[in-house]
């Protein structure tokens, strides 16, 4: 047996125990006449003691030669320790050996592998195996495991199934490029990995499973952005014979019990605002609610007035700033090239300062009086002491340059704490948008999702104005989840597909299977996917989803450690009728 406890079990009662322990060596302290260790296994860490006097002597003589990283095997007494390491939970105790069995030695690990490491990131991915003995990843994963089972328990009670969908399937457009397999007994032929199991589970439905769910891996071929992976996790999810508001309460329901589980907090009912509110308010389809500094528009109030900056731009806009007032000038200078820089490509900020005694300066003063400028504190909900900042341009810009502002301004000034949580539901996207590139019009969330009722009529006469039955679940200014109402009449499909740019022929091979179940009793459905990788982030706090996946991939796509992707051999190539093209290294 190669343990009896492991490394973070035993306590002062266990004194006087004979005790079998295995584990790595996380470091050892040799004082000549004594050997300490410190053996290190998931559990925690033990002290093992090896004495000159106390311990065999080839046990003792062996403990000199062990280093860091060995496996070791041993037996000896739990003895009071004379000083107590409150820091570890076997603090009060430690193993007097005396047997001592190396099971395997290593070479010295390419960095330490203590909770402050002196690795970098690209070392830690490519010894990922070893990167995992450290406390603070190991943590992330168990947390993780945790939080897999907390959804599995919540929706298994509730009643839903967990049904595998397969991986090498045909494509299923949720906007981003397929990664492709080529079928080698299928000469030419490709299939490709699911960007979500989105029409299996419509399927299901239509199979009559009534509630599925699946913890899932989906593949999508995207330009990486920072913090995204081409594989991730979703809690997928579909549910039969609900409407938008069942599906809404059943896992806002999911998410309230993971959030209290989890931190503790107990939430009420999650906020729910429409799409053209956040853009409004907010500036942003995702908007972190921990915080004020809503939008206020200030067309009516600061347009016409002679300042040309304000009169020639589609919109005029500010956010009130907490208690900025104070801000010097080269603290405000700071921020306007803030948003000048490319990324954020705005022409400058007008301030206003809404001093402590109800008086105002601002950046503009010469063209608007204290009762024109106290209009704009009213509507920005400024109040005496805060600072005033206003964006003016063409809508769509102006917002997102504002809402990059105020998520900037909310980092300085501490205002996004990762223990609050503040959960929100956006509702009413619009269905369908334009694209410039294609001269097509795309689907906002994916091309099976069902406009609102009401509006179906208007899809022959203004489609981009259609709103669709689609929702997200937002976190912190994250989106954690997103799903719709789908459509499930075969005709409207259609006419779907054919506003999306599909030929009926190219409609019937693509997703013919699906429109022909459509005719077989389709079941109003609908459902949500969570990205998992991310709420689990959220959960633990952290901005970053790779801690919390076991073997991730860096910003190119890349696995450092098993070095993957890679080419194929020509043999390899040949079976699967690929040509070996110029550009495949
Ligand atoms: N399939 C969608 C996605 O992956 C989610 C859904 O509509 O249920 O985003």
């Amino acid at each position: 047996m190669y343990r009896t406890h492991d490394c973070g079990s035993l306590r002062l009662d266990d004194i006087n125990q004979n005790v079998t322990l295995s584990g790595w060596v996380q470091k050892s302290r040799n004082k000549g006449f004594i050997v300490w260790v410190d053996l290190r296994d998931r559990y925690g860490i033990t002290q093992l003691v090896f004495d000159e006097k106390r311990s065999p002597n080839n046990v003792f003589e062996i403990a000199q030669s062990i280093g860091r990283e060995f496996v070791i095997q041993v037996k000896g007494l739990v003895i009071e320790r004379e000083s107590t390491n409150s820091a570890i939970s076997t603090g009060a105790i430690e193993v007097l050996v005396n047997e001592l069995n190396i099971l395997n030695e290593s070479i010295t690990p390419p960095f330490t592998l203590e909770d402050n490491t002196d690795g970098g990131e690209e070392l830690r991915m490519q010894y990922r195996y070893l990167d995992l003995r450290r406390n603070s990843v190991k943590e992330k994963l168990i947390f993780r495991s945790k939080i897999s089972m907390e959804v599995r328990n919540y929706l298994t009670s509730a009643g839903f199934i967990d049904v595998e969908t397969p991986f090498l399937i045909k494509s299923t457009p949720e906007g981003a490029r397929d990664f492709v397999v080529p079928s080698r007994m299928n000469s030419g032929e490709f299939y490709a990995l699911p960007q979500s199991p989105q029409t299996f589970k419509q399927l299901l439905m239509i199979g009559g499973l009534d509630k599925y769910f699946q913890i899932v891996k989906c593949f999508r071929d995207e330009d990486l952005r920072a913090d995204r992976q081409p594989e991730f996790t979703q809690i997928d999810c579909e549910m039969a014979f609900v409407e938008q508001e069942d599906i809404l309460n059943q896992f806002e329901g999911l998410t309230r019990h993971l959030i209290k589980e989890i931190t503790g907090i107990e939430i009420e009912r999650f906020p729910k605002i429409s799409y053209e509110e956040a853009m409004k308010k907010y500036g942003n389809d995702k908007p972190d609610i921990r915080f004020d500094m809503l939008f206020g528009e200030l067309n009516d109030l600061a347009k016409g007035k002679g300042f040309s900056i304000f009169d020639c731009e589609e919109l005029v806009a500010g956010i009130a700033v907490p208690d900025a007032a104070a801000y010097t000038r080269k603290e405000i200078d700071g921020l306007i090239d803030w948003v000048k820089r490319p990324q954020i490509g705005a022409k400058g900020l007008v301030w206003v300062k809404c001093n402590n005694d109800g008086t105002y300066k601002s950046s503009v003063d010469r063209f608007f009086n204290e009762t024109q400028i106290a209009s704009w504190a009213e509507r920005t909900g400024a109040k005496s002491g805060d600072l005033i900042l206003i964006i003016s341009g063409e809508t769509k810009t102006a917002r997102k340059q504002l809402s990059a502002l105020r998520m900037e301004l909310a980092e300085r000034l501490n205002l996004r704490d990762p223990k609050v949580f503040a959960p929100l539901w956006i509702t009413d996207f619009p269905l369908l948008e334009w694209d410039e590139e294609t001269q097509c019009y795309n689907a906002m969330h994916h091309p099976f999702t069902a406009p609102k009722p009401e509006q179906i009529d208007l899809l022959k006469t203004d489609p981009i104005n259609v709103k669709a039955n689609a929702y997200d679940l937002v976190l912190n200014g994250n989106e954690i989840g997103g799903g719709s109402i789908r459509i499930h009449n075969q005709k409207l499909q259609s006419e779907i597909f054919a506003l999306l740019g599909f030929s009926k022929k190219e409609a019937k091979e693509q997703f013919g299977f699906l429109m022909n179940a459509f005719e077989y009793g389709a079941p109003p459905h609908g459902g949500i996917a969570f990205g998992l990788d991310r709420l689990v982030a959220i959960l633990g706090g952290e901005e970053t989803i790779r801690d919390f996946i076991a073997f991730p991939k860096n910003n190119s796509g890349r696995d450092v450690m098993i070095d993957a992707p890679s080419t194929l051999s020509e043999t390899q190539l040949e079976e699967l009728s690929l040509k070996k093209l110029p550009n495949i290294k």
